[in-house]
């Protein structure tokens, strides 16, 4: 059996929701059984929503309540037109039922003058737990026997609102006696992507783009036989479509080469994806909803050795560089231990670190911290920042055992300034860090360069 992940343009309107529905019926009629379905919120709701409590949050409870109500009217627009039976009652009473409440949170926060965290998760999960509900019901007119599960059922994490992490032993047990269950007694287990909840019962999101980590857990839970994430272009592309015009698309990759890509900015794939498909080897295959013929990319254990000798570009901008300067002369042991204390007392990642006698520099792309760990570092050292950087990484097996790949990059980027460069142990990527405004000239150079 498969899990199928259906992310936000696969579920934007009763038009996408009816492919998603003959993409279910034919891996339905192949395998026998399942699959297992996770959706995303249709596109935008997630957002809508986090405006919604952004709104509320400032007193601004008329610009809210405008926008649950045109919530409302879309989910149910969708109810109507995609169950018109006599099941529309009950699916209908359902959305405006929630939809009460969030009306209710809202005017409770526009009292509070304040959205907590973990207020904040119970809201951004009405996208994806109604949507599920929608896209079951949706099955089951439509003839295919469909069982909505709580996806706070089912995925166990930690507190760790807005960004929770999975507890894998807990989740794989919940998956086991929700999802696979389901697929025993013959039926289509559909869940909400994004959504967990901790042991306590209370709601928690996975992050931004979490739904294909929902996707992947469902698949490493009930050990499925492929992960399929389908999206809105046809599979991994060599670059970002939104920078480079006509990218190519990849048609295998290693899971470590769709880890950097992913890590790095590939929004085509949640970065956690791939945990845990690499923990049961499950293969992982990006589709497109709007073209399910194609081939998509395919996503395994083996590195792919023979094709280019790039895989891909990814790149992540809003970056900001720290300049760590250590005010002895030398950096003296002990150093470096004492600066990544200071982030991880923030717990904010670090991404690209290059070192020299006397400096260190750092990447860090979440900026909640930045002024507080620079106040902190700069009591055992000087400290400068700089914003609007780029990261622009090149990644692909091939790196690893043809260092001239790594020289041709560098050689290619030769008239952009470049603030640091990096390449890891492990050899599969070469990362340079640069002004963000140079990132589309040197992400087409590289694109030509190798893709072309
Ligand atoms: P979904 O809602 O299906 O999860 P996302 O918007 O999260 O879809 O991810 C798909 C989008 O990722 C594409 O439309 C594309 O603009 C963007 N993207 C960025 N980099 C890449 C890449 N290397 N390959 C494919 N898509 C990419
Ligand atoms: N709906 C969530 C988001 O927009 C999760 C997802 O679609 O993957 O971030
Ligand atoms: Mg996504």
């Amino acid at each position: 059996m498969v899990v199928q992940k259906f992310g936000g343009t696969s579920v934007a309107d009763p038009s996408a929701i009816r492919r998603l529905i003959e993409i279910v019926r034919q891996a339905r009629t192949r395998d026998g059984r399942g699959p297992a379905v996770v959706v995303s919120a249709m596109s935008g709701v997630t957002d809508a929503l986090l405006g919604v409590a952004a709104a509320a949050g400032t007193a601004r409870s008329d610009d809210a309540l405008a926008r649950v109500e045109q919530l409302r009217e879309r989910h149910l627009t969708a109810a109507r037109d995609l169950v018109p039976g006599a099941e529309n009652a009950a699916l209908s009473a359902h959305l405006t039922e929630a939809f009460d409440q969030l009306a209710a949170v809202v005017r409770a926060l526009g009292v509070l003058r304040e959205v907590s965290p973990r207020t904040l998760d119970v809201v951004a999960a009405m996208g994806e737990l109604l949507n599920s509900r929608l896209v079951t019901a949706a099955l089951v007119e439509a003839g295919i026997p469909a069982e909505w599960v709580d996806a706070r059922r089912a995925i166990v994490t930690n507190d760790d609102h807005t960004r929770a992490a999975p507890q894998m032993r807990e989740t794989n047990a919940a998956l086991r006696a929700s999802v696979l269950s389901v697929i025993e007694a013959g039926r289509v287990p559909v869940l909400g992507g994004f959504v967990g909840a901790t042991p306590e019962g209370h709601t928690t999101t996975l992050g931004r783009g979490g739904s294909d980590y929902s996707g992947a857990l469902v698949g490493a839970g009930i050990d499925a036989k492929e992960i399929q994430i389908w999206t809105d272009v046809d599979g991994m592309l060599s670059a970002d479509p939104r920078i480079i015009k006509s990218p190519r698309l990849v048609p295998r990759l290693s899971f470590a080469e769709a880890a950097e890509l992913a890590y790095f900015g590939a929004k085509v794939l949640h970065p956690s994806t791939i945990l845990p498909a690499v923990e049961r080897n499950i293969p992982v295959r990006i589709l497109n909803t709007m073209r399910p013929e194609g081939t998509g990319t395919l996503i395994t254990a083996e590195p792919s050795l023979d094709g280019t000798p790039l895989t891909g570009l990814a790149s992540k901008r809003d970056v900001t560089v720290i300049d760590i300067t250590s005010t002895r002369m030398l950096m003296a042991y002990g150093f470096l231990r004492r600066v990544f204390e200071v982030f991880e007392r923030f717990r904010t990642a670090v991404d690209v670190v290059t070192t020299s006698e006397v400096s260190v520099s750092v990447t860090v792309d979440d900026r909640r911290y930045v002024e507080a760990i620079t106040h902190q570092l700069s009591e055992f050292a000087e400290v400068s920042t700089e914003q609007e950087m780029a990261l622009l990484c090149a990644v692909g097996d091939r790196l690893r055992d043809e260092p001239e790949i790594a020289a041709r990059v560098v050689s290619v980027l030769e008239e952009v300034p470049l603030r640091m460069i990096s390449q890891a142990a492990s050899r599969r990527n070469i990362t340079v860090v640069l002004r963000q405004a140079d990132l589309p000239h040197a992400m087409q150079r590289l694109h030509e360069e190798f893709f072309s």
